[in-house]
C-alpha cells in the first residue's frame, strides 16, 4: 500500500488550496514532450482511459493538474472537477468534452494560461500518483497561431519543471533525441539528470537494435532511467497489435509484451532495457514516493513557519475573531432585520396618509388646472376695485347650474380616479424606496446579487397584496363618489391646508420661471420676449404662418420659451388670486364652496386619503411587515443554494475585507489541518512503516 504516497498527494492537494507558496511545495510528476510524441497516449495508458483532448487543432492550453487515487471502493472508475463542483462523472467522454471546453476558454490570443484544470480520477486500477500535464512543445508555430505561442508554451513549462517536482519526459524513438525538446527542457534545470525519467515512446516504430540503444542510456544519462513504451496501437486488425479488451491498460500490456518478449536479446531480463507502461507505472510510483517522503521534513518545517505567520496574522489584524462565510451572512440578516424592524416601528398609518395626501393633493390641482384654470383670468374674477374687497371677487353665482356642474365634475373627478390604485402605489413605491435605502445603508449593499434578491423579495410581497388591497379600497371609497359629505370642521382644516398647497404650487410657477429667465439670459430678455408674445395674443401683432426660423427678431427657441414663461406668469397669477380667495372671508363658510372649488376638493380628498390608509395599513403594510422577513430568508437561502451550493462562499467572497479575513482564517485553518496530517505521517515514518511501505 502506498500509504505515503496516497497522504502526500492528499496534503499537496490541500496545499494548493491554501495558495501554495513555494516554501511549502510537495513535488508532483510533470510530464512535458514535443507534440505528437506520445505524450496523450502515455498518460491515457497510465490512467486507462482515453480521456485527453483530441484533434489536429487542438493545443493545450491549460495544465492539467490531474491527480490519480487508488480507491478499492470504487465500483467503478470516475473522475472529478473539484473546481467545477462536477462529481463522479463515470463517462470519460464527458470528461474529454469538459476537457476540451476548459482548454477552449482560454482566448487564442493571450495563447496559453497557467491556470491549471484540476481533475481528480479514482479507480482501483490506478496507483496514487500526481501527475502534470503541460501544453504539447511546438517546434513551428502552425499557420493560424500566434508567433509567441511557442515561447509562451515553453515558458509555461519552464515554470511547472522546477524542483522538487519529477520531469517525465516523453521523447519518440522515431525521432532523434538529440532533438528531444522535453529532454532539452529537462537538461537546462535538472543538468545531472537526478529527477528526470525518460520515457520512449512508438518503440514499435524503429528496429529493435535502435530502440534498446536508446534505452541504454548512453548518449543522454539520467539517473532514473529510461522507459520505452507502445501506448497507442496502429489500427490494424489481424496484425501483432490489437485492442481486444474494454481495459485500455491491460490491452496495451499484452501488445507491448508481445512485441518486447519478440525480441528478446534486446529487451528480455538479461537486456537491462526497461520496458512496458506497468513498469512506467511502478517506477512512477516508486520515485514520486521517494521524492515526497524525502521532502517529509522540510516541507514539515515550511508548513510549521507558514502556520506561525498566519496565526500572527490573525491575531494582529482580526484580533483572532473567527469568520466563515456562513456567520457573516447570519449577522448581516440579523443587521438588515434589526433595521427593518425601526423602520417598521416608524413607519405606519400617519405616515402613509401624508405621502396618500400629498399625492391626492397633486391631483386635486390637476381637477382645478382642468376645470377652474384653464379660463382667462377675467372670466373667473371681477377686476378688483380696491385691494381689501379681494374677498368678495369670486363671481360663481351659487344658483347657477353651471357653477355645481363645474364642482360635481371636479369632485367625482377626484373620487373616481382611481384611488385605490393610486394608495396602492404610493404604499408599495414608498415602502419599496425605505426598503432600498435600508440595503444600502446595509452590507448587503457590497453584495449587488443577494441585494437584488432581497429587493425583489420587498416587490413581490408588496405586489401580492396590491390588487386586493386596491380592490378593498375602492370598496369602501364607494359612498364618496356619491355624497362627499363634507362637514364644518373638514372644511376647516382643508382651508388651511390648501393654502399651503397653493402656495407649494406658485413657488414651482416661479421657480421654472426663474428657470426660463436663466435659459434665455436673464430677466430683461425674458421680458422683451413675453411682451411680443403678450401683444401677439392681443392680436396687437401679426405674425403670419408658422415661422419656423422666429418672428419679430426672436429665434423660434427663444419664442417657445417666451410663449412657456407667459403660461406660468399665468398660473402664478391666477394661483395668487386663489390664495387670497382660499384665506378670504368668504371662504370661511361651507355654504359657499361653489367659490372655493379648491377647498372642497382638498376636503374630499382628505377623506379619500383617510379611509384608503385605513385599509391600506391593515391589508397591505401589516401584511408586508409579516410576511417580508420570512420572503427574504426563503429567497435568500435559495440565492445561496445556487451556484452549485457555492453561493454562499462566493458571496461572503464579494465584500474585499470579509474575503481577506476569510482567506486567513481559511488558510490558517487548513494549515493546521495539513501538520495534523504530515505529524500523522511522521508517527507513522517513525515506526518504521514508511520503509517498510516502500519496501
Ligand atoms: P501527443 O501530441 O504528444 O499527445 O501525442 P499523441 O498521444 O496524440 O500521439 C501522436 C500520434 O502518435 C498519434 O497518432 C498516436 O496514435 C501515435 N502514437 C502514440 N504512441 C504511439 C506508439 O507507441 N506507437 C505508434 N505506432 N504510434 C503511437
Amino acid at each position: 500500500m502506498m500509504y505515503i504516497t496516497k497522504r502526500m498527494i492528499e496534503i499537496r492537494n490541500l496545499l494548493s488550496r491554501v495558495g501554495q507558496s513555494s516554501s511549502v511545495t510537495l513535488p508532483s510528476i510533470v510530464v512535458i514532450g514535443s507534440q505528437s510524441s506520445g505524450k496523450s497516449s502515455v498518460l491515457e495508458a497510465i490512467v486507462g482511459h482515453e480521456f485527453l483532448p483530441k484533434g489536429s487543432n487542438m493545443i493545450t492550453r491549460r495544465p492539467i493538474e490531474l491527480t490519480l487515487v487508488n480507491d478499492l471502493q470504487a465500483k467503478q472508475d470516475y473522475g472529478e472537477f473539484p473546481d467545477l463542483g462536477l462529481a463522479r462523472v463515470t463517462d470519460f467522454s464527458l470528461i474529454q468534452k469538459t476537457l476540451t471546453e476548459l482548454n477552449q476558454s482560454v482566448p487564442e490570443s493571450q495563447c496559453v494560461s497557467d491556470d491549471p484544470i484540476r481533475l481528480t480520477i479514482h479507480s482501483p486500477r490506478v496507483p496514487d500518483l500526481s501527475l502534470i500535464d503541460l501544453p504539447g512543445y511546438i517546434q513551428v508555430a502552425g499557420e493560424n497561431q500566434p508567433r509567441e505561442l511557442k515561447r509562451k508554451i515553453s515558458e509555461l513549462c519552464d515554470k511547472y519543471i522546477r524542483g522538487p517536482n519529477i520531469i517525465l519526459a516523453i521523447s519518440a524513438a522515431d525521432t532523434d533525441l538529440a532533438n528531444s525538446t522535453a529532454l532539452q527542457a529537462s537538461r537546462r534545470v535538472d543538468p545531472r539528470g537526478e529527477r528526470t525519467i525518460g520515457v520512449i515512446t512508438k518503440m514499435d516504430l524503429v528496429d529493435p537494435e535502435k530502440g534498446a540503444a536508446i534505452l541504454g542510456d548512453k548518449q543522454y544519462p539520467l539517473r532514473l532511467g529510461y522507459v520505452g513504451v507502445i501506448s497507442k496501437m496502429p489500427v490494424q486488425t489481424g496484425g501483432l497489435f490489437r485492442r481486444e479488451s474494454s481495459n485500455l491498460l491491460a490491452s496495451i500490456n499484452k501488445n507491448e509484451r508481445a512485441f518486447f518478449s519478440s525480441h528478446p536479446e534486446e529487451f528480455g531480463p538479461n537486456s537491462g532495457a526497461a520496458t512496458g507502461t506497468i513498469t512506467l507505472r511502478k517506477k512512477l510510483m516508486h520515485v514520486l514516493e521517494q521524492q515526497m517522503s524525502s521532502k517529509l521534513t522540510e516541507t514539515t518545517d515550511a508548513i510549521t513557519r507558514e502556520l506561525e505567520e498566519t496565526t500572527y496574522q490573525f491575531k494582529v489584524q482580526y484580533n483572532e475573531q473567527a469568520m466563515s462565510a456562513e456567520s457573516y451572512l447570519a449577522a448581516s440578516l440579523d443587521d438588515f432585520k434589526h433595521q427593518f424592524h425601526n423602520f417598521a416601528n416608524t413607519f405606519g398609518r400617519q405616515q402613509l396618509l401624508e405621502l396618500l395626501k400629498d399625492a391626492l393633493d397633486q391631483k386635486v390641482l390637476d381637477q382645478l388646472a382642468a376645470r377652474y384654470w384653464n379660463k382667462p383670468i377675467e372670466d373667473l374674477f371681477i377686476a378688483p376695485v380696491e385691494p381689501d374687497s379681494l374677498a368678495d371677487l369670486p363671481r360663481a353665482d351659487p344658483k347657477s347650474p353651471y357653477w355645481h356642474r363645474q364642482l360635481d365634475t371636479a369632485c367625482s373627478g377626484l373620487t373616481r380616479l382611481g384611488v385605490g390604485r393610486v394608495a396602492a402605489t404610493v404604499a408599495s413605491n414608498a415602502v419599496q424606496a425605505n426598503i432600498d435605502k435600508l440595503l444600502d445603508k446595509s452590507s448587503f449593499s457590497k453584495h449587488p446579487s443577494a441585494r437584488q434578491v432581497i429587493s425583489e423579495a420587498a416587490a413581490t410581497v408588496l405586489a401580492d397584496r396590491a390588487y386586493a388591497t386596491s380592490d378593498g379600497i375602492e370598496i369602501s371609497l364607494k359612498p364618496y363618489k356619491f355624497d362627499p359629505d363634507i362637514q364644518p370642521n373638514e372644511w376647516e382644516k382643508g382651508r388651511e391646508h390648501v393654502v399651503g398647497v397653493l402656495q407649494g404650487e406658485l413657488e414651482q410657477c416661479q421657480n421654472a420661471l426663474k428657470g426660463l429667465e436663466n435659459s434665455v439670459g436673464g430677466r430683461k430678455k425674458l421680458r422683451e420676449v413675453m411682451s411680443f408674445v403678450d401683444k401677439a395674443r392681443k392680436g396687437e401683432i401679426i405674425i403670419e404662418g408658422d415661422h419656423p426660423s422666429g418672428a419679430g427678431g426672436f429665434s423660434a427657441a427663444l419664442l417657445a420659451r417666451g410663449r412657456e414663461a407667459v403660461f406660468l406668469r399665468d398660473r402664478a397669477d391666477i394661483i395668487n388670486m386663489r390664495i387670497v380667495a382660499s384665506k378670504s372671508r368668504k371662504c370661511k363658510s361651507l355654504e359657499n364652496k361653489y367659490y372655493c372649488p379648491e377647498i372642497f376638493l382638498d376636503a374630499v380628498a382628505t377623506k379619500l386619503a383617510q379611509t384608503a390608509v385605513l385599509f391600506l395599513n391593515v391589508e397591505m403594510l401589516n401584511d408586508f411587515y409579516h410576511r417580508f422577513p420570512r420572503e427574504v430568508e426563503t429567497k435568500l437561502n435559495e440565492y445561496m443554494n445556487s451556484h452549485g451550493g457555492n453561493g454562499l462562499e462566493k458571496f461572503a467572497r464579494e465584500d474585499p475585507k470579509i474575503r481577506r479575513h476569510l482567506d486567513l482564517v481559511q488558510r490558517k485553518e487548513l494549515l493546521e489541518l495539513v501538520l495534523m496530517k504530515i505529524q500523522d505521517l511522521h508517527r507513522f515514518d517513525a515506526a518504521g512503516n514508511v520503509k517498510a511501505d516502500r519496501d
